[in-house]
């Protein structure tokens, strides 16, 4: 996703529950009343799982009723038809009497209500319409549905929302269909038959105009789903989508989802990146496609974070790390080397800011709010160690590795450790020194450097003054002539003190230090 900067964090608290390995969900089937007299929702669910550790109770993330009236109250529990016992604790859900009795999948049916304290936010979007937005991430799906809310546990999911039949409600998956089913509602079903984690497991019920993107390069259908109000501009803008996701096809590999919508929504984010469902903040679209990067990362995330997902959260790199370098490699493509240098030109500006506050590693585990590791070093730095491991390797290595990583962890989850295990198998290099500093320390190169021109020479003196340990930096100069003729030298920088003479036949008027914008570092 993309942080909102006016409204960048909510006002909740995220903290990190223990992951529940002692279950695995292979399916969720929601059954959800939605109605305009209140914010309560009742939900008939259906759960299926594999109880991999019968040693442990199995329970569900699921918020219960808070002193202030929101939360859900589960009524009924039922094991094959059978009524069973349960308890809700905070935000758990407890079957303390299950009973495994040799069974490989277990499907239950959960039946609850009441005001969802978060997750589904019900409220009214800026031209007062009410609306239904599913808005989970981190860890909110929970706060409206049971569930194993963590990105490990993937599984399919089936909607079929009830709501009054003036609304237009869009999810994951294909849409099955929509049933009057009385004078006043209309129910409408979606089946996502792709395994998605919980974080983008979303339903948007709105007054929507939509419409179809015409794409004859893929079969998945593109559509935008937008308020009336605004439409046609929200509509032009929305047709970037086409390119950015053609582009990232061809670049990365198939599209796993039934569609892609996009959709305005109010989300807290600029935008959130549910799986082939991607809801963009309200404000996004003007008609003058001022949030054509925000597209290309909230599609990108469609590969990297939500079918190739991070396996906790202090891999958060992988998705959101991706999704930004994604889109620098699409506005490249499309703009050319210099767009995509001032792109990254003004994130190592702000990795350099982000340092200055919060000196910790990429791969964070010390966090103690979910929102938290939505900073400089999961988006910008994340993004700058993909981009001077391409310098690093090649493009064509760097490509052969990200397809590569793609394909083994698509529609999986992977640990930052899996990541470099793929690059280090493709390239037959060992690259731990530089994911080591990179990824697991803190910190970037902050050098001292000193250059003396005298006519046709040069010294350089390089020193890094920084605390962290960098022991391979590749670095380029580039010298201008009188004449006005260029060179650029590559070198190494492996001590602290490092310092090189060049000769050239010309006289010497200007040197610039990382003139193709390829190394993350501070001149102090
Ligand atoms: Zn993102």
């Amino acid at each position: 996703m993309r942080k909102l900067i006016s409204a960048a964090c909510c006002c909740v608290m995220l903290s990190v529950s223990a992951q529940n390995t002692s279950i695995d969900v292979t399916h969720y089937g929601l059954k959800i009343h939605l109605n305009d007299t209140s914010n309560r929702i009742s939900v008939t669910e259906q759960i299926e799982f594999s109880w991999i550790d019968t040693s442990q109770l199995v329970q569900f993330d699921l918020e219960s009723t808070q002193s202030n009236g929101k939360g859900m109250l589960v009524s009924s529990v039922f094991d094959q038809s059978k009524s069973i016992s349960y308890k809700q604790v905070g935000e758990l859900l407890i079957l303390d009497d299950l009973k495994a009795a040799g069974r490989k999948q277990i499907s239950l049916v959960i039946n609850y209500a009441g005001i969802p304290s978060d997750g589904l936010v019900i409220s009214a979007n800026k031209y007062g319409e009410r609306t239904f937005f599913g808005d989970n991430w981190p860890n909110r799906a929970h706060l409206w549905f049971a569930c194993n809310d963590h990105p490990s546990d993937k599984a399919t999911i089936s909607y079929s929302v009830t709501a009054p039949k003036y609304y237009e409600v869009i999810a994951n998956g294909e849409q099955l269909n929509r049933i009057d089913i009385n004078e006043h509602e209309a129910t409408t079903s979606f089946s996502s038959n792709i395994v998605l984690p919980t974080k983008v497991m979303v339903i948007g019920v709105a007054n929507f105009d939509s419409k179809k993107v015409a794409n004859p390069l893929s079969p998945i259908e593109i559509s935008s789903w937008v308020y009336p109000q605004n439409s046609e501009k929200s509509f032009y803008d929305l047709e970037l989508a086409k390119d950015i996701f053609n582009y990232y096809i061809s670049w990365i590999g198939p599209y796993e989802y039934e569609k892609l919508a996009n959709v305005q929504s109010t989300t807290r984010f600029g935008g959130m990146e549910n799986a082939g469902c991607i809801f963009y903040d309200e404000n996004a679209f003007n008609g003058r496609r001022t949030s054509e990067s925000l597209i290309a990362h909230e599609i990108a995330h469609q590969w990297f974070g939500n079918s190739a997902s991070e396996s906790d959260w202090q891999h958060i790199w992988l998705s959101e790390g991706f999704a930004t370098y994604f889109t620098d490699l699409y506005l490249e493509q499309k703009y050319g080397t210099e767009r995509m240098q001032k792109q990254l030109a003004k994130e190592r500006a702000e990795v350099i800011q982000f340092y200055r506050q919060y000196p910790h590693p990429i791969v964070d585990s010390t966090y103690e709010n979910l929102m938290d590791l939505l900073n400089e070093n999961s988006y910008q730095k994340g993004a700058w160690v993909l981009h001077m491991l391409r310098n690093r390797i090649g493009d064509e290595l760097f490509h052969q590795s990200i397809v590569a990583y793609y394909e083994k962890f698509r529609l999986s989850n992977a640990t930052s450790q899996d990541f470099i295990q793929v690059v280090q198998e493709v390239t037959q290099q060992d690259l731990s020194v530089f994911f080591n500093e990179w990824l697991f320390q803190s910190g970037h190169p902050q050098l001292k450097i000193g250059k003396k021109i005298k006519g046709k020479s040069i010294k350089l003196s390089i020193q890094q003054v920084q605390k962290e340990r960098f022991t391979d930096i590749p670095i380029t100069v580039e010298l201008s002539f009188e004449d006005g003729s260029k060179v650029q030298e590559q070198f190494k920088l492996t001590g602290k003190t490092n310092v090189y003479n060049f000769k050239y036949s010309k006289k010497i008027s200007q040197i610039l230090i990382d003139p193709n914008v390829q190394l993350l570092f501070e001149e102090k």
